[in-house]
């Protein structure tokens, strides 16, 4: 992994002192790291990203976001060595993806200098990966994306002969140069069937300080590390997401703020800390965030023994908040009629991450026939078998009141 220093002044001079302000707020720790070669820009370290012969930076930006009116963020981004985009399809309209077309229209020499990755929805289909792809390049004005993702998947059986077939063809003509899948829910099921296809590069999977010290997980990582696919942790906050602010995030944000840092860079320096992570994949609207997400990876301070404990505390304290992916227990208990944590991650986009809009574009995903019976549906088996103690029942009926 290529580890760079960087010095507080050359810092500044790249953030900007505006910038630099909320990155020292929430950062007193940045202006602890040693002193760089003089003249060399701050960027953000790089490590391998599987076995394709790239290094990628271990912070890439999440492109949830309308970047057609927020091109600051690409630019800055840029500066900061943050050049492993991620988009999707289906993000805020394909305003995501024309956004990054045209940034690149306007900048030719940029796209080269791009780890640029994609994602398709489903049904995972030949025809429709075909249009996909097609409507993706048309849109970022590439001729090709460097991983395109089956988008969500949540079963191995997904990764079919058709998709092997279709990835195939699709590197062959140069419109992709990896293929892999993102995956937000049974993660370790797909990631082992990942690690024993030999056919997937690269993975992006809901991975965070709660989920990464799993048996399960923990297995399921190993397999695909010895099998040489590329891991990009996403939702890594991993807040307690249905209940408003209480005093389990107070305790933990005040623990931080005494160690120099915020919680939310304890949460990614505690992913990071798993080298066989290439990166994380961070939703960075704003240049505030860009910064202060970059000076995580550049400050050199270790979590503790202590800090460890804080975030295992908050993590045991804010459980039943807490949606951890595992659709095959609630769901078979309903007998996979209900797509239950689907439900749960629109709904955590919308209290977690107050974005309105995702939560909405996440909840109409559900097939409409679906959608119209959650609220009067009995969930109590599924409370049964959720070993987050969930209210279910409570969160589909705010669900189908907030989001249908
Ligand atoms: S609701 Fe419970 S059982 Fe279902 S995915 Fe979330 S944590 Fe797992």
């Amino acid at each position: 992994m290529k580890e760079e220093h960087v010095s507080r002044r050359n810092f500044i001079k790249t953030v900007g002192v505006a910038g630099m302000g909320s990155v020292l707020a929430r950062s007193r720790a940045i202006a602890q790291t040693p002193p760089s070669p003089a003249g060399t820009p701050p960027t953000v370290p790089l490590r391998p990203f599987g076995k394709t012969g790239v290094k990628v930076p271990m912070l890439a930006l999440g492109g949830i976001f309308d970047i057609s009116t927020n091109q600051l963020v690409l630019q800055r981004a840029l500066d900061f060595g943050v050049t492993y985009w991620d988009t999707a399809n289906s993000y805020t309209n394909g305003n995501s993806e024309k956004g990054i077309g045209m940034f690149f229209e306007k900048n030719p020499d940029v796209r080269k200098k791009i780890f640029l990755v994609s994602k398709a929805g489903g049904p995972h289909t030949s025809e429709r990966m075909n249009s996909m792809l097609d409507l993706s390049l048309q849109r970022m004005k590439t001729d090709y994306i460097d991983v395109f993702f089956m988008h969500g998947i949540r079963d191995g059986a997904e990764l079919t002969d058709e998709m092997k077939a279709w990835a195939e063809k699709a590197k062959a003509s140069r419109k992709i140069r990896f293929f892999g899948f993102s995956s937000h829910g049974d993660m370790e099921n797909s990631l082992q069937a990942a690690a024993k296809a030999g056919w997937i590069d690269g993975i992006m999977l809901k991975y965070d300080y709660r989920l990464m010290h799993t048996d399960a997980m923990k297995a399921a990582v190993d397999a695909c590390e010895k099998a040489g696919v590329g891991l990009t942790a996403m939702k890594t906050q991993s807040k307690e997401s249905f209940n408003l602010e209480n005093e389990a995030d107070l305790k933990l944000g005040g623990h931080f703020v005494k160690r120099g840092f915020s919680e939310h860079q304890a949460r990614l320096k505690a992913v990071w800390e798993n080298p066989q992570i290439a990166s994380i994949c961070s939703q960075m609207p704003n240049v505030t965030v860009l910064a202060a997400n970059v000076a995580a990876t550049l400050d050199k301070t270790k979590l503790t023994n202590a800090d460890h404990a804080a975030l295992r505390l908050y993590a045991r304290e804010t459980c039943s908040g807490y949606c951890a992916g595992c659709a095959h227990l609630c769901e078979a208990a309903l007998g996979h009629n209900v797509p239950v944590a689907d439900v749960m991650r629109s709904l955590m986009y919308h209290h977690g991450y107050d974005d309105v809009g995702l939560a909405r574009e996440t909840f109409t995903r559900i097939p409409e026939s679906v959608r119209r019976q959650l609220a009067a549906l009995d969930y109590s088996a599924a409370e049964r078998a959720c070993p987050n103690r969930l209210p279910i029942t409570r969160l589909m009926r705010e669900a189908a009141e907030l989001l249908g």
